[in-house]
């Protein structure tokens, strides 16, 4: 590895314009330019055991990009080569995330399980050629006599078969003959290299098993090696771009395109996985947090899946916008979670309609508005897009604040509602507090307003100043509802980095679920992420419902965390 293009500055700001032209993109475009391609064909390659994470979005928005980039196409190909971990369900959800995502496969949907017959054959091809042989001894014996990175492996006494035995031997074990893991096919190749994916690696094994697509069709299963590079052929893939750790798979990659006759020779280029602090991203931790009930199933809005995220009111955009500026590498890092974070932040700030809502409702009495009056104020949408217009809202005699908007004895620097203060309810009237309402133990449950009916719309009378504009909702109109307040899953930054358990590291107040929220009416036809004024940015949950509504917090509107480290 010689190139060293970081995917953030020390500061974790986003990359430079040039650090978007990452090696990748040049060596496919040294391709096109060079001729050595007609087209660019590119594929993402998920393997169905298991849901995608933002990881995955990355490979997806870098295949899909480069595709669009040079007008070639992208395929969707399930490695579905393992019927032991694989299921339909978790093909089903890809589908739906990668569409989800934006992208589109077209007719190019694809399955490793489609060529396993063309495989089967070429296996055979090998074999004809003197370059592979079954082996009958344990997995454990392969293994065993594998060798190590500083010593060479030993060579199987079934490495000499003959061609006319090893032919019959594979297909019997095809047929059925033997019970599972009791033969094996290997490539013959060198025990000594040095690259120990080429001492003779297992290219298929005996597993009965049901395919979610072949079914029991099949009780032999070509290895990942065996299968890639050759299902990459068979779509004439021309770039197959795949993380770090298969650059050592590439000389194996290459070898099985140089000895079977295949109908193209795409070209294997490593980038560096994703690693996000705060967060797991690997389906084999993922798995375990779901199993173990750390989190409430797969779409768990704390969860980095795409299932997760979109629960969570992330949009696509913010997805393909963060992927797209951490860029691609050929080291590891990782990447900050806050840069997440800003890129929805920044989206949702452009795009987000703005409603309000209490989440910890104290009344407010406004004791010189008429009973049972309401008035219909002008609401702006979102102050970033004049298309989006404006609403009403409902104002009237009893609102509802924020609590903590209220001091009974402020501090210096606390300008909001405090006793004889006047403050500006948004978009509506200016209020002076006259009383306070107090329960038998001093809590504070109502307090007592005025207002100034010549500050309608909340414009100031020439010459006089508040310091504060509070959001409020109108009791008689809102709507109550339930707000989950998620926060990091994990308190660690690298989950598991102090003594290798990531569970250890989990954030006990990872959610706090709020009841009795208020909202404004609005909210009631609310179908994707808002913000709520002053709170942060907030999506139904898929569990909400009219009569009980369930928003889930997205974002806070600034990074409170970082604050939040800062003071501790
Ligand atoms: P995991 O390590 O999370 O279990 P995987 O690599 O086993 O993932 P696959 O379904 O095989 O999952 O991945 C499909 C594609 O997504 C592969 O090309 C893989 O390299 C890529 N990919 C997986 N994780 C990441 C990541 N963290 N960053 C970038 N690409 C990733
Ligand atoms: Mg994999």
């Amino acid at each position: 590895m010689t190139d060293s293009d970081p995917t953030t500055d020390a500061a974790g700001r986003p990359p430079s314009p040039e650090a978007a032209a990452n090696h990748i993109r040049k060596a496919v475009a040294a391709d096109v330019e060079s001729g050595r391609v007609s087209g660019v064909v590119t594929r993402f390659p998920p393997e169905p055991n298991g849901h995608l994470h933002i990881g995955h979005a990355k490979s997806i928005c870098l295949n899909f990009g480069l595709a669009a980039e040079f007008a070639g196409r992208c395929h969707l190909r399930f490695d579905d080569t393992n019927p032991v971990k694989e299921e339909q369900a978790f093909i089903d959800s890809i589908l739906r995330d990668v569409r989800w995502l934006g992208f589109d496969w077209g007719d190019h949907l694809y399955y490793a399980s489609d060529y396993f017959a063309q495989l089967a054959d070429w296996a055979v091809h090998l074999i004809a050629a003197g370059k592979a042989y079954v082996d009958d001894r344990s997995a454990d014996e392969v293994r065993a006599t594998r060798g190590t990175l500083t010593e060479p492996g030993q060579e199987s006494p079934n490495r000499d078969r003959s061609v006319a035995e090893n032919l019959d031997l594979f297909a019997r074990m095809r047929a059925g003959a033997f019970p599972d893991r009791s033969h094996v096919l290997r490539a013959r190749i060198d025990m000594a290299s040095g690259n120990m994916n080429l001492r003779d690696p297992v290219m298929y094994r005996i597993l009965r098993a049901p395919h979610p697509r072949t079914g029991n069709a099949w009780c032999i299963y070509p290895m990942y090696d065996f299968a890639h590079g050759q299902s990459d052929a068979i779509e004439d893939i021309t770039h197959s771009i795949c993380t770090l750790e298969f650059e050592d798979h590439r000389p194996l990659y290459d070898w099985f395109l140089e000895n079977l006759p295949v109908p193209a020779r795409p070209r294997q280029i490593e980038f560096a996985r994703l690693n996000l602090s705060y967060t797991v991203l690997s389906k084999r931790h993922l798995t375990r947090l779901v199993a173990e009930g750390h989190v409430d199933g797969w779409d768990d809005p704390r969860l980095p899946t795409l299932g997760g995220l979109r629960r969570r009111g992330v949009p696509p955009e913010a997805i393909r916008d963060f992927a797209n500026r951490i860029g691609v590498a050929r080291r590891d890092a990782v990447i900050e979670l806050e840069y997440l974070e800003a890129c929805i932040r920044e989206h949702l700030n452009r795009v987000a309609a703005r409603r309000m809502a209490v989440l910890h409702p104290l009344k407010v009495v406004i004791d010189n508005y008429p009973e049972g009056r309401t008035e219909q104020l002008d609401a702006v949408n979102n102050p970033e897009d004049a298309a989006a217009g404006s609403r009403q809202v409902p104002f009237s005699r009893e609102l509802y604040i924020e609590a903590d908007d209220f001091l009974e004895d402020p501090p210096k620097k606390f300008f909001r509602l405090a006793p004889g203060r006047e403050v500006r309810m948004r978009y509506a009237y200016f209020l002076t507090c006259t009383g306070v309402v107090k329960d038998d133990s001093g809590n504070v449950t109502e307090l007592h307003c005025t207002y100034d009916p010549d500050t309608r719309g909340g414009n100031a009378p020439y010459g006089r100043k508040v310091k504060a504009t509070l959001h409020w909702v109108s009791a008689a109109e809102a709507i109550p509802a339930t707000v989950r307040l998620y926060d990091r899953l994990f308190l660690s930054p690298r989950p598991g980095d102090s003594d290798g358990d990531f569970v250890a590291d989990l954030n006990p107040d990872s959610v706090q679920t709020l009841s009795g929220c208020m909202l404004e009416p609005a909210l009631a036809d609310a179908a994707g992420t808002v913000q709520f004024e002053r709170l942060g940015y907030f999506c139904p949950d898929p569990d909400s419902t009219p009569a009980a509504p369930v928003f889930n917090r997205t974002a806070t509107l600034r990074d409170t965390w970082a604050n939040l480290q800062k003071r501790a």
